[in-house]
């Protein structure tokens, strides 16, 4: 049997085919890869290991004596697996960004069988945690996403409305003209901790969204594919980043194990 392994700022995942070739796919945090070494001496009908991610040099001193390694750059494995993912769901697109939303982000152009990385950003899945615990304490990524859902952006974030009261507006009265700006210029008061971290959450997805666009109207691309662990099970920035896609005149797709993009293309190439 194969296994695709990508080892990850934060997570490592994996993913192969099962008897009926169904994808099967499982997550562990990187900074425990003897849990990834014991997982595959359990599973002693693998043979082969496509590795790819920025951990994998660490990952290889754990496991590289155990069966045939296949390595890959993580780039090409992500689009490879993207590739695979978006034409399982029966997507086709000529061109399309590819924005992957890992501990940072990352930024691809997609067309036909070629892709470049086109750019990135630092504000990423691990800014989401480090902003929130820094500003809540809470520092569990399942309590973050939670609070995430239930928090209110408005009396945190100033609205370009806010600023053009009874005016009209140069631009759409609905997009943020200061992430956490309302703060600084209203009197002070004590905000819950589900809305600053729904706030946190915003900046980010804002920030990467915004940052998309600007490429995606470069590359004259319509569609932009968000991708990452940070959006599994985060239907809160899934729509933050929908709605500023869609505000800003793009198409945002997301596709079914999006987060194991890189261990199916790492699966892929062996
Ligand atoms: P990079 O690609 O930047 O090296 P990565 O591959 O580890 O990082 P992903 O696995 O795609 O990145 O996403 C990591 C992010 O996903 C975290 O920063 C966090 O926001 C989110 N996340 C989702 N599930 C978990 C989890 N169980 N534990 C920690 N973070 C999680
Ligand atoms: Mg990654």
């Amino acid at each position: 049997k194969a296994i695709g392994i990508d080892a990850g700022g934060t997570l490592t995942k994996v993913a192969y085919l099962d008897e009926h070739n169904e994808l099967v796919l499982t997550t562990f945090p990187s900074n425990d890869l003897l849990a990834v070494k014991n997982w595959i001496i359990n599973h002693p009908d693998i043979e082969d290991i496509g590795v790819t991610g920025g951990r994998t040099e660490q990952l290889l001193d754990v496991i590289k004596t155990m069966k045939s390694i296949h390595y890959i750059v993580e780039f090409e494995a992500t689009l490879k697996g993207v590739r695979f993912l978006l034409h399982k769901e029966g997507y086709l697109f000529e061109r399309s960004m590819i924005t992957n939303i890992g501990t940072g982000t990352s930024i691809h152009y997609m067309e036909d069988n070629t892709h470049v990385r086109v750019g990135g950003t630092g504000v990423g899945g691990g800014t989401l945690i480090g902003l929130s615990a820094l500003t809540t304490g809470i520092t569990d990524y399942n309590e973050i996403r939670n609070l995430a859902s239930m928090g209110n952006r408005e009396s945190i974030d100033l609205l370009v409305k806010d600023i053009y009261q009874g005016m009209d507006t140069p631009i759409d009265g609905h997009l943020t003209a200061s992430n956490f700006g309302k703060v600084g210029i209203t009197e002070s008061v004590k905000h819950p901790t589900e809305d600053i971290i729904a706030t946190v959450q915003g900046l980010v997805g804002e920030v990467i969204t915004t940052l998309s666009i600007q490429y995606a109207e470069e590359k004259n691309a319509q569609h932009i594919v968000y991708i990452g662990s940070t959006l599994s099970n985060n239907d809160h920035l899934a729509r933050v980043i929908a709605n500023y896609t869609r505000t800003k005149k793009h198409t945002p797709i997301f596709i079914n194990d999006h987060g194991f993009s890189g261990a199916v293309g790492a699966l892929l190439n062996i």
